[in-house]
């Protein structure tokens, strides 16, 4: 087997797949503005999708997370599921949900394969959280998240990204989460992008809070932070745990505490697109030579170009922001 190395010795065994651009919410740092959305015909459909895989297990490739847009946006997630938990390597398929609709389908997702979700969730206030999505509802997610542990998909972690002067007031809410209901909570520091919300004047660069910042003011106000590693997916994190809390805390900083030394990742666009570096323009399509019969071999081939474009690590401290894309075409 060929794996998918990358020029910085970086094994790829990692591919997030956007299977959506559709969106049911406008989080204000996510959607600067919409731009129109992809057509019917653009999207990659469920066979192509199985098809990338299977190329990509044959190099590799064992996880897969499924994002968007929001990815329960599209019809009959599970049936995907299902095809691409037959894929011969592939032992994890997680996914990156808004929970909007989690409820009605965890069942479903976990029975076809899935073996667990990451829920984004920004506020445990519901007018905050109405504000922040721009339509959302508070009590759906909850449900969702409920849902989800129900269904077994495990862990269930929930992402949080903080914005000085409109969230960053309930760092101690969510910490307290990880004690009175085992939440697995991630703060994920907000990664600048040339086109986003803080365009429509909703919010500035630097209202960004630091993981740095958010670890003071948790250990500040409820108690030692103490290292933890979890047992599954734990990726780019660093955890932590308050002490009688049987959930953990998560810092993801991937602006001010660097970790792409370590990326084993690459993503695939809704429209069939890999992009080795999420905070990077630099794309290869790969659906329009594989809708012209692309063989497999050529298919690979493409695979292992897009590891060898992938760079050392993003730019953003030197002020070069990801300006192709909106975070929400890409999944995050
Ligand atoms: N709709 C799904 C959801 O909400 O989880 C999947 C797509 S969404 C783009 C994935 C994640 O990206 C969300 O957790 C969102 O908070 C995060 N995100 C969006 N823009 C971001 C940014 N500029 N910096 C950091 N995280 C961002």
């Amino acid at each position: 087997m060929t794996c998918l190395v990358d020029n910085f010795q970086r094994r790829i065994n990692y591919l997030r797949i956007s299977v959506t651009d559709h969106c049911d919410l406008r989080c204000i740092y996510c959607t600067a503005h919409q731009v129109p959305r992809l057509s019917h015909d653009d999207i990659l459909r469920y066979e192509e999708i199985e098809r990338i895989v299977r190329a990509g297990a044959q190099m590799g490739i064992t996880s897969l997370r499924l994002t968007g847009g929001e990815p329960l946006m599209r019809p009959h997630l599970e049936v995907l599921v299902g095809m691409l938990k037959n894929i011969d390597g592939i032992d994890d398929i997680s996914m990156t949900t808004n929970a909007t609709v989690l409820a009605r389908h965890a069942e479903n997702l976990a029975a076809a394969g899935l073996d667990r979700v990451n829920i984004s969730l920004d506020s445990l206030n519901a007018e905050k959280f109405h504000y922040m999505t721009g339509r959302g509802k508070l009590s759906t997610v909850l449900e969702g998240i409920e849902a989800a542990r129900k269904a077994g998909l495990n862990p269930v972690k929930i992402n949080t990204v903080l914005l000085k002067g409109i969230n960053d007031s309930e760092i101690l809410d969510f910490a307290a989460k990880t004690v009175t209901d085992g939440w697995h909570v991630r703060f994920i520091e907000y990664m600048p992008f040339a086109c986003d919300g803080s365009q429509g004047s909703t919010f500035a660069h630097n209202q960004t809070v630091s993981d740095a910042e958010i670890k003071d003011i948790i250990a500040g106000n409820m108690g030692e932070l103490t290292p933890v590693m979890p047992s599954k997916g734990y990726g780019p994190a660093k955890y932590y745990q308050l002490e009688n809390a049987t959930g953990t805390i998560g810092f993801i900083g991937a602006v001010t505490d660097c970790f792409c030394s370590k990326c084993n990742r690459m993503r695939l666009t809704a429209d069939g697109r890999l992009r080795p570096c999420l905070l990077d323009d630099e794309e290869i399509d790969i659906k329009t030579p594989m809708r012209r019969g692309m063989s497999d071999e050529e298919l690979r081939k493409l695979m292992s170009q897009a590891a060898d474009i992938k760079h050392e690590k993003h730019r953003l401290g030197e002020h070069v922001l990801p300006a192709a894309r909106q975070m929400w075409q890409i999944g995050g």
